[in-house]
């Protein structure tokens, strides 16, 4: 058997891959037509490929490489850690250093009483965790009827039957029988895409307001949490109006429902402060942590506690748990990078000068023709393709073809910025350098005029009516 190394022809990669290597959310027979980029290393915010291009990765990896790429001192902690303690589970009344120290400083970082750490692998199995455990709590307070999780169209917590149950994206839900039961969606509060004739602040209001209708539809008596990002990720970074949030929180507390916040993409730094929910001013019960927890060094992620709901736990037995929660060699790592976020004050940095810096240039991508609306917060960011922005229209063709034409031009230009229909959308690691943020607008411009330009030609800049 040959070895597979970064020295194999592309073409000899991408033939092995398509043969063998089943791609997440992907059509294997189109990526095998075209073969797919190979990567075969990083540095800080660039990415080289196996033809030695470098390219600006505008979306840390998938959302999670916060401290950048190619940190040797998380790469030495790993080693240290496998040396010394590859391995050990957290099931039978054991523990080890590298959980109890993780634990005890996410307490420290998260906000209010935030204190109790539940680890699992992904964001996907965190959410599960969650789905079990607002359950449990709620049956264990006296109140087994309290079941239902609400949570919204278009948001996005993970994959697995539960997480993907509790998102809202209906091209996952119509495949393998999705949602589970006892999982009841509301509206997302897009006012860009869905507001009509609504002021910003009347259609967050009403959008808020929908959670309220439901509780009162589906019984107060019956329901157990709400679910939602502070700000809208993989949905394509869907930014709030201001008063939508503060609403969520009353109803939340008038009801007597539990609030989880998922933080998978919000938290550590990605808004400016460490969580979202201090940059969007909000008090959740639970909080979902992964990707830059770890930067994506490693697997892991968490469910963060408040004191309330782990004091009603810990009288029970809860019946659950991962082989890997809570696994020592992830949470050395992470507790290595959330210490490189600290000591070198990069959150401080995103909140007080290069989300600032990237925000002025961002918005003014209203300036161009094909752009309508340009959102962003800290530095996650995403602006609206429209072929008519006075109307803030959408495109007659199919939804996504010209965002997929623009990203297209964006790879061609080295520039991974994704497109979530015809959104386009940023996420850069934090450590981004004003320099880096020139040359990102740049070929993001570039991108965008090209993209311009071929729509045009192909008679595809037409307004749906
Ligand atoms: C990515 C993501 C998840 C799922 O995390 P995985 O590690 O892919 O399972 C959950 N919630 C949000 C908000 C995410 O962005």
């Amino acid at each position: 058997m040959a070895q597979i190394t970064n020295h194999m022809p592309t073409a000899e990669l991408q033939a092995l891959d398509a043969a063998h290597h089943m791609h997440p959310f992907t059509n294997g027979h189109e990526l095998a037509a075209k073969g797919a980029r190979v990567i075969t290393r990083a540095k800080g915010v660039w990415l080289t490929d196996s033809e030695g291009n470098e390219i600006l990765d505008a979306m840390g990896g998938l959302w999670c490489v916060n401290i950048g790429y190619g940190r040797e001192e998380l790469a030495e902690v790993a080693a240290r850690q496998m040396r010394e303690l590859p391995y050990y589970n957290t099931f039978f009344q054991t523990t080890h250093v590298p959980a109890i120290a993780l634990a005890q400083r996410l307490a420290e970082l998260a906000p209010g009483d935030l204190n109790h750490v539940f680890f699992a692998s992904s964001g996907s199995e965190a959410n599960d965790t969650n789905i079990r455990m607002v359950r449990t709590y709620w049956a264990e307070s006296g109140k087994p009827e309290k079941q239902i999780i609400i949570s919204r169209k278009n948001g996005y917590h993970g994959s697995t039957v539960g997480a993907a149950s509790l998102g809202g994206m209906s091209p996952m839900h119509a495949q393998g029988g999705l949602p589970i039961p006892g999982v009841h969606h509301i509206n997302q509060p897009n006012w860009w895409a869905e507001g009509g004739d609504m002021s910003p602040e009347e259609f967050g209001l009403a959008r808020a307001r929908e959670l309220e209708e439901a509780i009162h539809e589906l019984g107060e008596d019956k329901v157990a949490a709400f679910i939602a990002e502070p700000i809208q990720g993989a949905g394509g970074v869907i930014v709030p109006p201001d008063n939508y949030w503060p609403e969520i929180q009353r109803i939340c507390d008038a009801h007597e429902i539990l609030l989880i916040a998922d933080e998978v993409i919000c938290g550590f730094g990605r808004t400016g402060k460490w969580f979202g929910s201090q940059t969007m001013n909000i008090r959740p019960d639970i909080m979902t942590v992964a990707k830059g927890l770890s930067s994506g060094y490693a697997p892991i992620s968490a469910s963060i506690v408040s004191d309330g709901v782990a004091k009603v736990l810990d009288a029970c037995e809860f019946n659950h748990g991962y082989t890997y929660s809570g696994h020592p060699v992830s949470a050395a790592v992470a507790l290595e990078n959330l210490r490189i976020l600290d000591e070198e004050g990069i959150v401080e940095r995103v909140g007080a000068e290069t989300a600032p810096y990237l925000q002025e240039k961002w918005e003014r991508l209203t300036d161009h023709p094909l752009v309508g609306e340009a959102r962003i917060v800290g530095l996650m960011g995403s602006v609206a393709l429209t072929p008519d922005k006075d109307n803030r229209a959408k495109f007659a063709a199919d939804p996504g073809t010209v965002g997929f034409i623009c990203r297209e031009r964006c790879f061609a230009n080295n520039l991974v910025m994704r497109h979530v229909g015809d959104r386009m959308i940023i996420s850069p690691p934090l450590v981004i350098s004003p320099s880096e943020i020139d040359l990102l607008i740049e070929r993001a411009r570039l991108s965008l005029d090209q993209c311009l330009e071929r729509i045009a030609s192909e008679g595809l800049l037409k307004a749906a009516n």
